[in-house]
C-alpha cells in the first residue's frame, strides 16, 4: 500500500485522506453498486427458482424416486434430504461463480481462478451435505415427535448446535479451506499483550491465516469457544498495515472477546431462528391444508416437506435480515470503542479504517437505506468519525 505520508509528530490524523480522491471514490461507489445488483439478483433467482421447484412438485418427485430404489425408511430419507441440499448448492453455483470469478476480478480484488474456486465448492459441499442431511432428519424426527411443537424443540435445539459449531469450526473446518500460523511478530503481539493486561484481560491465541489464497482483501476475526478461541489476522492485512494499526485492529478483536459476542451472536440468532421457524411452521400448515393438492403435499411430516420448510424461512429470515444486521453493527461499535480505549490511538484506529477501506475498495458512506438493510458493520465514514469524537473527548477530560 502507498500514498499514506506518516503524520507529523503530535498530530493524530494524515493530512490527507486517500479516500478523498474523487476517482478512487468514483470506483468504490461502482464497485458498491455492483455488488448489491449482484445480491438483489442473487435473492431473487434463489427465492424464484425455490418456488418454481415447488411449484413443480421436485421435491416430491425426488423423494418418491428414492423411496421407489431403496425400500422406504431412514436411509431413503437421508438420500432425499440429502439430494435437496446438493439442489441448492447447484441452483446456487452459477451466482456464486459470476460474484467470486467475474465481479471480484474487474475489480482486481480476487486472487483465485476457476479450478481453485471449483475445489473450494465441492469441499464445502462435502462438508455441508452430511450436516445439513443430520439437521433435516433432526427436523422431520421434531415434526414427527412434536406436530403442533416442533417450532419450539428446533429453537431449543438452536443454542446448544451453534455453541457446538462455533467451538468445532476453527478445529474442523476453517482448516480445510485455509492454512493458520501463530503470529510470528513477537513485538506485535507483546504489545497487545501489554495493553490487554493493563486492562485486566488475557488475550487468546493469535493466529495468521493465508487470505491472499483467494482475495486481496484485509480481514481479521475471531472464532472459537473455551478451548479453540482465537483471534485470527488476514495475510493481507498484516502485510500492508502498519504496527500501530495491526495493534488496534487486534484490540478490536479482543474487545468481541471480553464482550463475549459470541455468545450474544448464539443468542441472537437463537432468537432469530425461533421467529424464522415459528412463521415457516405457520405457512407450512397454511400451505399444505389450502394448497396441499397443487404442490402434492399434504402433511409435514416428510422429507419432501422440508425444501418448502426451508424455502418459507428464508423468506421469513429475510424480513427479519434488518434486525440482525442492526444487532451485528451495535456489537461492531461495541468493539471499536473497546479498540480505542484500550489502545487509546484514535490515530490508528482512523488510519487502519482507512487503509481497509483502500483496499476492501469500500465506499466509506453508503446510502442510508443500503446500510440499515444489508450492512452488518457500520460505515468506515461512522466508524472514523466516533473515533475521531473519542479523541475529542479525550483531550477535554
Ligand atoms: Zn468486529
Amino acid at each position: 500500500m502507498t500514498g499514506y505520508a506518516r503524520p507529523p509528530e503530535g498530530n493524530p490524523e494524515p493530512a490527507s485522506s486517500p479516500l478523498d480522491d474523487p476517482e478512487w471514490l468514483a470506483r468504490a461507489r461502482r464497485y458498491r453498486r455492483d455488488r448489491l445488483r449482484w445480491l438483489l439478483a442473487d435473492l431473487a433467482l434463489d427465492l424464484a427458482a425455490g418456488g418454481l421447484a415447488l411449484a413443480l412438485r421436485l421435491p416430491v418427485i425426488t423423494q418418491e424416486r428414492v423411496a421407489r430404489r431403496l425400500s422406504a425408511g431412514p436411509v431413503a430419507e437421508a438420500c432425499a434430504i440429502a439430494s435437496y441440499a446438493a439442489g441448492a448448492w447447484l441452483l446456487g453455483l452459477p451466482s456464486r461463480a459470476w460474484r467470486d470469478l467475474v465481479l471480484e476480478h474487474r475489480y482486481g480484488l480476487s486472487t483465485q481462478r476457476g479450478r481453485s474456486w471449483l475445489a473450494d465448492q465441492l469441499k464445502a459441499l462435502a462438508l455441508s451435505l452430511p450436516v445439513e442431511t443430520l439437521i433435516g432428519q433432526g427436523v422431520l424426527a421434531a415434526i414427527r415427535r412434536w406436530p403442533r411443537r416442533w417450532w419450539l424443540a428446533l429453537s431449543l435445539a438452536t443454542a446448544p448446535l451453534a455453541a457446538l459449531f462455533s467451538f468445532l469450526f476453527p478445529v474442523v473446518v476453517a482448516p480445510r479451506f485455509n492454512r493458520y500460523r501463530p503470529l510470528e511478530d513477537e513485538a506485535l503481539a507483546a504489545r497487545l499483550r501489554d495493553q490487554a493486561a493493563a486492562a485486566g484481560i488475557q488475550v487468546s491465541e493469535i493466529l495468521v491465516t493465508d487470505l491472499s489464497r483467494r482475495t486481496r482483501k484485509a480481514n481479521a476475526f475471531f472464532a472459537g469457544l473455551g478451548r479453540t478461541r482465537r483471534i485470527v489476522l488476514g495475510d493481507t492485512l498484516l502485510d500492508e498495515f502498519a504496527p500501530d494499526e495491526i495493534v488496534v485492529i487486534l484490540a478490536h478483536e479482543l474487545g468481541h472477546q471480553a464482550h463475549r459476542d459470541l455468545w450474544r451472536l448464539i443468542l441472537a440468532s437463537t432468537a432469530q431462528v425461533t421467529l424464522t421457524i415459528w412463521l415457516a411452521q405457520r405457512l407450512a400448515e397454511r400451505a399444505t391444508r389450502y394448497h396441499g393438492r397443487r404442490i402434492g403435499l399434504t402433511r409435514l411430516d416428510r422429507p419432501a416437506a422440508l425444501p418448502l420448510i426451508a424455502w418459507l424461512a428464508a423468506l421469513a429470515g429475510l424480513a427479519l435480515a434488518p434486525a440482525a444486521n442492526a444487532f451485528s453493527r451495535r456489537i461492531e461499535r461495541q468493539a471499536d470503542r473497546f479498540a480505542l480505549e484500550l489502545t487509546g490511538d484514535a490515530g490508528a484506529f482512523i488510519r487502519a479504517m482507512q487503509r481497509l477501506a483502500v483496499q476492501n475498495l469500500s465506499d466509506p458512506e453508503p446510502p442510508r437505506l443500503e446500510r440499515w438493510l444489508f450492512s452488518s458493520h457500520p460505515s468506515i465514514a461512522e466508524r472514523v468519525a466516533a473515533a475521531r469524537q473519542f479523541a475529542r473527548q479525550r483531550r477535554l477530560s
